[in-house]
């Protein structure tokens, strides 16, 4: 095989993705459920530690000083409520997309310091994809059985926004290859590289099965 066939083979079996277990699932006991269907889904968890984050390092996680990013945010809290026909003014007081984003990026704080989190790196065919299909949508009411989201969560956007809380969804994982990759430098700055084979990788990529 040619060394550009082999190259973008490699880019594509050692893709690599960023994704915690947050406060929610870690008090819910739910660490080892989540961890079970990375595991069983073939993907190689290649770092993993527990860490009670500090207001600093989730502000560094989620761009909160990226207007566009706190607009989609927002923009995501004002759907909630159109769905509902509920005007969001209202309960909130206030309709406009980085206003709202703000108030969610700042109960997104608090959660994500709320108790301990659980931080992993997984390497696989399409990583970044294939967690976030593991984890399911964002919402728990639209997120799939059969997801850890849409198995383990219950929460609503529009409460969780009335609340003046976080949506309590258990589980983050990088949306694309870049963001993963900024969220890996984040976490795991000073770990070493680890590598391993795991047994069943000769089975899944072989000719012959
Ligand atoms: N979030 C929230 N309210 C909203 C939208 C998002 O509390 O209206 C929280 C939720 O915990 C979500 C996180 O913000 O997981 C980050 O949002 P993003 O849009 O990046 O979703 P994700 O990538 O986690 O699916
Ligand atoms: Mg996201």
């Amino acid at each position: 095989m040619n060394t550009q066939n082999n190259l973008v083979i490699k880019g594509i079996k050692n893709q690599r993705t960023y994704c915690m277990i947050k406060p929610d699932g870690v008090v819910r006991g739910l660490t080892g459920e989540i961890i079970r269907r990375i595991e069983l889904s073939g993907l190689k968890i290649v770092a993993l530690k527990m860490v009670k984050a500090n207001k600093d390092m989730i502000l560094k996680h989620y761009p909160v000083s990226d207007q566009s990013w706190v607009d989609k945010l927002g923009d995501k809290g004002l759907s909630t409520f159109s769905d509902l026909d509920l005007d969001i003014n209202e309960f909130l007081g206030m309709n406009n997309k980085s206003e709202v984003g703000k108030s969610v990026a700042d109960a997104l704080v608090d959660y994500m310091t709320s108790a301990p989190i659980v931080c992993m790196i997984v390497e696989g065919v399409q990583a970044v994809d294939m967690v976030r299909k593991l984890a399911g949508h964002t919402l728990p009411f639209k997120a799939d059985m059969g997801t850890i989201r849409g198995d383990f969560s219950v929460d609503s956007p529009v409460v969780a926004n009335i609340e003046g809380r976080a949506i309590h969804n258990l589980f983050h994982t990088s949306e694309t290859i870049q963001e993963a990759q900024n969220e890996i430098n984040l976490w795991f700055s000073d770990s070493n590289e680890i590598n391993y084979t795991r047994a069943g990788e000769d089975i899944m990529y072989s000719k012959t099965y």
